[in-house]
């Protein structure tokens, strides 16, 4: 099997506008790529370098899958996310292991990406994001 590089760390946050300068301060980043995902309900936006960078996510409704974790859990880490090669094929592993998916296929993440998400149950209680990059 392949090692996968991480490529960020997803932390939820009620407001991205109150939380970037405190990421930023941590990262020694600017803040860059804000951008909202209609579909997860979030606006982004990714701050620091390499694959310790971070994705802040804050809700834009209050039906999403943030909203949610931040009145359970509050404000703080919320996923990780690796870089696969072919997602569809990653799926289809879980799934022959018996894992429980979020997502049964690949869906549009930040950035135009392909990404699924697996749920924590069957990843030790850690949010886990799949994400499809030519070269992970
Ligand atoms: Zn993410």
């Amino acid at each position: 099997m392949t090692e996968r590089a991480l490529d960020h760390v997803g932390i939820a946050v009620h407001s991205l506008d109150d939380s970037l300068p405190l990421f930023e301060s941590i990262t020694g980043g600017k803040g860059y790529g804000r951008e909202v995902v209609e579909s997860q309900g979030v606006e982004v936006v990714f701050v620091g370098a390499g694959e310790g960078r971070l994705e802040l996510l804050a809700p834009i409704r209050v039906d999403s899958a943030v909203a949610k974790y931040l009145a359970r859990r509050g404000a703080g880490m919320h996923h990780l996310c690796y870089r696969v090669e072919d997602l569809a094929a990653e799926l289809a592993r879980y799934r022959a292991e018996g894992a429980q998916l979020i997502d049964e296929a690949p869906r549009a993440g930040a950035h135009g990406h392909r990404v699924a998400f697996i749920h924590p149950r069957s990843t030790g209680g850690v949010l886990v994001e799949l994400l499809e990059a030519a070269h992970p």
